[in-house]
């Protein structure tokens, strides 16, 4: 099995490439290193069936693979946010790309949309169901509306084209090899709180998210990519939701820091409530987050102490 993983370079697509090694597969890791970082597989650089590419997924790319994982595409609102024209356009013509190439080879592509589809949500939890509240012309609608758009392509290319289709839409996800520097929530207070700085909570820090730790979401990834029977969409992500406030007392209390909690502005069209309901998923995947905040949390921390003591991180 060939398999292409675009964002390979990333934070969830480094875990994934890990996987699939191990899985059997042979692995093109194609990045463009905006967010991702060779760091993140140099460890795999030596095995034979593991290769890595520098290249943009706005530009075609003509290689024979089997499976395509499609997740170029920034994560993080600070760096979806850095140029937003090229965040519409990694997602329009990235994700036409990659279909196209899916479409010419015969492969199986699996698009990593996300939680953001759903806006600010009307309806709690998310079902596949909802059509979501999204502001078409608000500072996250570059990513929430791009990643809109990638699910329609998906869609069209599969009722136009026969492409063989799987959608899953990640909820926040967290864990090693996040940026230290990205800008979401998880890194920056573990960052913060390591280094003994405030942690800021944006808001009154009583909106919520719900926190899948990357092991048990790379499971369900490979999972729906090898199932035969639904295309998606399909949530994926940890049910369990916490208020922002009650993560910042976690993180602080697991590091046993000394930090302080500081509030800040609430960014444009923050969402006030996420939580996946995973129904389907449950059904179709046979599937289930194991991993608790604690424990998740815990490796998330030993990450970022390990790389805060051998590199120079500027926060
Ligand atoms: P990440 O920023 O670590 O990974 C994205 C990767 O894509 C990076 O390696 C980046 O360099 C690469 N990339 C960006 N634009 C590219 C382009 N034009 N061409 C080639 N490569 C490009 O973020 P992540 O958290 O690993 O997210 C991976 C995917 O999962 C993304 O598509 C993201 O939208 C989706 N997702 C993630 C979460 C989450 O909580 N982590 C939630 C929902 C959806
Ligand atoms: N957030 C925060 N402090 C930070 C970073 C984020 O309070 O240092 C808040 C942010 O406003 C949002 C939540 O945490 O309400 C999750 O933010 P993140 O950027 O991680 O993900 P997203 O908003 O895309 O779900």
């Amino acid at each position: 099995m060939r398999t292409l993983v675009t964002g390979g370079a990333g934070f969830i697509g480094s875990h994934l490439c890990e996987r699939l090694l191990a899985d059997g597969h042979e692995v093109l890791c194609l990045d463009n290193f905006f967010t991702g970082r060779r760091t993140n597989v140099a460890h795999l650089l030596g095995d034979p069936s593991f290769e890595l590419l520098r290249h943009d997924v706005i530009q075609p790319v003509l290689v024979e693979v089997d499976r395509v994982y499609h997740l170029a595409c920034p994560a993080s609102p600070v760096h979806y946010q850095y140029n937003p024209v090229k965040t519409v356009k990694t997602n329009v013509m990235g994700t036409i790309n990659m279909l196209g190439l899916c479409k010419r080879v015969g492969a199986r592509l699996l698009h990593a949309s996300t939680s953001e589809v759903y806006g600010d949500p009307a309806e709690h939890p998310q079902t596949e169901s909802y059509w979501g509240n999204v502001n078409p012309i608000g500072l996250r609608s570059c990513y929430d509306e791009g990643k809109r758009v990638a699910e329609t392509l998906c869609f069209d290319y599969y009722r136009q084209n026969s492409v063989d289709i799987r959608v899953v839409r990640i909820f926040n996800t967290y864990g090693p090899r996040m940026l230290a520097d990205d800008g979401r929530v998880v890194s920056n207070f573990v960052v913060s709180a390591l280094r003994g700085k405030d942690l800021e909570v944006y808001g009154d820090g009583s909106q919520t998210r719900s926190f899948c730790y990357v092991d048990d979401l790379v499971q369900a990834l490979r999972g729906m990519m090898n199932q035969d029977s639904e295309v998606g969409p399909v949530n994926l992500g940890n049910p369990s939701e916490f208020t922002i406030g009650q993560l910042a007392e976690l993180v602080i209390e697991l590091v046993g820091s000394s930090s302080a909690v500081v509030y800040r502005e609430l960014p444009q069209d923050d969402p006030t409530r996420r939580q996946p309901d995973i129904t389907k998923a449950r059904q179709l995947l046979d599937w289930e987050p194991t991993t608790d905040l604690r424990d998740g949390l815990g490796r998330t921390i030993d990450y970022f102490e390990t790389l805060l003591q051998t590199d120079s991180v500027d926060t």
